[in-house]
């Protein structure tokens, strides 16, 4: 079994820029926060460790649709369907398919 901390890393590779993901309070009751200027993502630690990965893909959907320039076609709250859909999506995408030969 793969230990779940795995499942957030400390740094992340988003088209290229390297974002450094910090364990840390988020403001206004978040569980997430992402600031791509900043190249940082903030998870808040006193969530559920299930939230706190798909809160970790909701914030890189959320960078990926601003670095791909989509949330410039997105609506505020397109871009947070987006994140909300496709950030559960992807964490259980790759949570399911951890044992795929890297
Ligand atoms: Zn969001």
């Amino acid at each position: 079994m793969i230990a779940s901390e795995q499942l957030i890393p400390s740094e992340v590779t988003i088209l290229g820029s390297v974002f450094d993901v910090r364990i840390v309070k988020c403001a206004d009751d978040a569980c997430g926060e992402s600031d791509a200027p900043m190249r940082e993502i903030k998870i808040d630690p006193h969530f559920p460790y299930d939230t706190q990965v798909e809160t970790f893909y909701h914030e890189v959907i959320h960078i990926m649709l601003e670095q791909t320039g989509l949330s410039k076609i997105l609506t505020e709250a397109q871009d947070e369907q987006f994140a909300q859909a496709l950030g559960v999506a992807l964490a259980q995408l790759i949570s399911s398919n951890l044992h795929l030969p890297g």
